[in-house]
């Protein structure tokens, strides 16, 4: 789950981690109020679960509370396009208004799960700013890693050769430490998944601060963690996979134009590859579960449907727990109720299979029946490159 820049900032400011004083608003004349209560240049910065916002426009500094309610008049309201938010860009409603720094140094910070050594790693780096994923490729060398083993944490001498590595003066090294500690407490404190500082700032007057703040949960430890929950922001969410959460699917949007319905994360993952494998690219990931009723079966072909993406659909099911006359009733109804506007190629096998295609070829309803996973990638790749 991922979480707007002013609820990191807030959740880290509890653990310790200094970050610059501020208030958010959805409104231009609220912008303007917190700039002359705060009294002092501000900087507006767009909410939106998505970064590169300062180079599209969305971070912009204000000297006075008029030029703060304009700037924020700006923003806010605007659909902005970064190079994180894909080209339908996202909605502002609301902006952060923070008093401004003076920067000597812009350094990144970054604890990620590593799945290699199944640990956390702490990075940081002195190309802080720009885009990190950038400086990973063209000069790795820049970015510092410490891996953290689960059961002790961050450890002092870690943090030091941390600070250190990043060339900071030796009056603020133990202040880089404790900052480093403290953001690893609230890294595993929230279980989270991602907890990103960039840039993480060092003033002209020695002080250590958050300029940003990116934090990423589990979902998985979401149930202990109620509090932080609440912080969801379903307007930031696909819509469809909020439609699918509804119902327990499991859809995940992708780019491509095959709708697939998979039972089971593995045959989801399997279909994905023989549809690439077959020359086609998936547009999403909807696995219906292991036993789903007629009733999920017919609102995730809704979903796959409302996809205007999707130029045909591969339903893909090998009934084991899950029948497949129940999977072809919910097809059928779905079908009928909403209409077929793209080719849907069905592949069923296992249990109840024969009552299953007697339902799809007895509703008069134009189904390509596949034999096999090859046959149905095929067929399902042929068709959404005709349409
Ligand atoms: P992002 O582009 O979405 O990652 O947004 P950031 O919060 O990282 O802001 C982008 C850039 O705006 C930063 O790298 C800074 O250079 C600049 N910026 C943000 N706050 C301040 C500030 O208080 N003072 C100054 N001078 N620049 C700021
Ligand atoms: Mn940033």
């Amino acid at each position: 789950m991922k979480i707007h820049e002013y609820q990191a900032k807030e959740i880290l400011k509890g653990f310790g981690v200094a970050v610059p004083e501020g208030e958010t608003t959805e409104t231009s004349e609220g912008a303007a109020a917190i700039a002359r209560k705060m009294g002092r240049e501000v900087v507006v910065k767009a909410q939106i679960h998505a970064g590169g916002r300062g180079k599209a426009g969305g971070v912009k500094i204000a000297k006075t509370p008029d030029e703060a309610g304009k700037v924020a008049a700006g923003i806010l309201g605007k659909t902005l396009v970064t190079a994180q938010t894909g080209p339908e860009g996202r909605l502002v409603r609301r902006v952060l208004v923070e008093e401004t720094l003076p920067i000597e140094r812009e350094l990144y910070l970054g604890i990620v799960v590593d799945r290699a050594s199944a640990s956390p790693v702490f990075m940081a780096s002195s190309a802080g700013g720009m885009e990190i994923e950038k400086v990973d490729e063209e000069s790795p060398e820049l970015i510092l890693r410490e891996t953290i083993r689960p059961g002790f944490g961050l450890q002092a001498f870690q943090a030091r050769k941390l600070a250190f590595g990043l060339g900071l003066p030796a009056t603020v090294v133990d202040q880089a430490s404790q900052f480093m500690t403290a953001l690893y407490r609230a890294f595993e404190a929230t279980d989270a998944s991602l907890a990103e500082i960039n840039p993480f700032v060092i003033t002209t007057d020695g002080r250590l601060l958050a300029l940003d703040a990116k934090m990423t949960f589990d979902d998985n430890a979401m149930f202990r963690h109620k509090d932080l929950a609440e912080l969801r922001d379903l307007n930031e969410e696909e819509p469809l996979e909020i439609e699918a959460a509804k119902y327990s699917l499991n859809y995940i949007k992708l780019d491509g134009t095959v709708g697939c319905m998979v039972n089971g994360a593995g045959l989801a993952m399997g279909t994905m590859d023989i549809i690439k494998y077959a020359g086609g690219s998936p547009a999403n990931f909807l696995d219906v579960g292991g036993g789903a009723s007629a009733e999920q079966v017919r609102h995730a072909f809704e979903i796959l449907l409302s996809d205007k993406n999707v130029r045909a659909v591969l339903i893909n099911i090998f009934g084991g727990i899950m029948r497949c006359d129940i999977v072809a009733q919910g097809v059928v109804e779905a079908a009928k109720t909403l209409g077929i506007k793209v080719p849907v190629v069905v592949r069923l096998e296992g249990t109840n299979v024969e009552q299953g295609q007697k339902i799809l070829s007895e509703s008069g309803l134009n189904f390509t029946v596949a034999t096999g996973m090859k046959d149905a990638a095929e067929k399902v790749v042929a068709l959404a490159r005709e349409a």
